[in-house]
């Protein structure tokens, strides 16, 4: 049979569009929520009656290609994307295998963010010029992070939350810090006593651990497919760079080291460079 046409449906919560390939009724669907909120992750999977081994996602002009695996006689690929907390407009994800390609728009909703006002010791707001090149240094290392795209995916399914404490600072927040504007809160802060067990959200490979001037002592976790996870200020680090972690294992211990006001999580998510609410990757409890 020949199929030519190009189908739209709008299912329950979902934006399908199956994109017809001209030959024989070859067809790739995307799954993308409707709407996403600045500031989140989008989680956006691909359908294709194709036996074709990886998909390619475009986003924010920047390109990820993912493996598919097997299901029933279909192939799926699954991609984390980031909504920039400034996002303005919709958002459209391509995706193409072969001949095959489709796109999905994603409204973005604005969020309204909190101002916060943090008061701590005078070296971390001006630090001393001593401190200089070492902040530098790890500004940099931390940087080319968060901008690494490894092609391997080791993330699946849904991240875990890393310690059971609630939100004592959200994400996004516009952050004082004793009366002067420094940037905005790309994580989010977890309540933790000193002590408590940290977790990894997800299998990945410890890309940084460390202790950093502003961070204390931090781990970096590369999830593959340009998701990164970080956990800082820790009292003690469990793990070394280039270490593989399973989603749950513990990493660490919750403390109070670099710029803090006392002990909890401080927590990070990014996505082909952008700062999401790592929240956003968690289920809802
Ligand atoms: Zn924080």
């Amino acid at each position: 049979m020949i199929l030519r046409n190009c189908r739209i449906a709008l299912l329950a919560g979902c934006l399908v569009l199956a994109v017809c390939g001209g030959a024989l009724a070859a067809s790739l669907t995307i799954h993308a929520p409707e709407e996403a909120r600045q500031g989140t992750a989008v989680r956006v999977r691909v359908v294709i009656d194709e036996q074709l081994p990886q998909i390619a996602f475009t986003w924010l002009g920047k390109n990820i290609v993912a493996p598919t695996v097997a299901d029933g006689q279909n192939r799926i690929a699954e991609a984390l994307l980031p909504v920039p907390v400034n996002a303005e407009k919709d958002m459209v994800v391509q995706a193409s295998a072969g001949t095959l390609t489709g796109k999905a728009t994603v409204r973005v909703l604005k969020v309204k963010w909190p101002e916060q006002q943090i008061s701590v010791k005078k070296t971390f707001v001006n630090p001393p010029k001593e401190a200089m090149k070492r902040i530098d240094g790890e500004r940099k290392k931390s940087a080319e992070t968060l901008r690494r795209v490894t092609p391997e995916r080791y993330w699946r399914g849904t991240f875990l939350r890393p310690v059971p404490g609630v939100v004592t600072s959200a994400f996004g927040g516009r952050r004082m810090f004793n009366g002067e504007l420094r940037s905005y809160h790309r994580g989010v802060d977890l309540r933790g006593a000193q002590g408590t067990p940290i977790k990894a959200m997800a299998d990945g490979k410890v890309a940084i651990a460390q202790n950093m001037y502003f961070a204390g002592n931090t781990v970096y976790i590369d999830h593959g497919q340009g998701v990164i996870s970080s956990y800082a200020h820790m009292s003690r680090l469990d793990v070394k760079p280039g270490e593989m972690v399973k989603a749950g294992q513990q990493i660490g211990l919750v403390g109070a080291t670099g710029r803090v006001t006392g002990p909890h999580l401080h927590l990070g998510v990014n996505i082909l460079g952008v700062a999401v609410d790592p929240l956003s990757l968690v289920p809802k409890q």
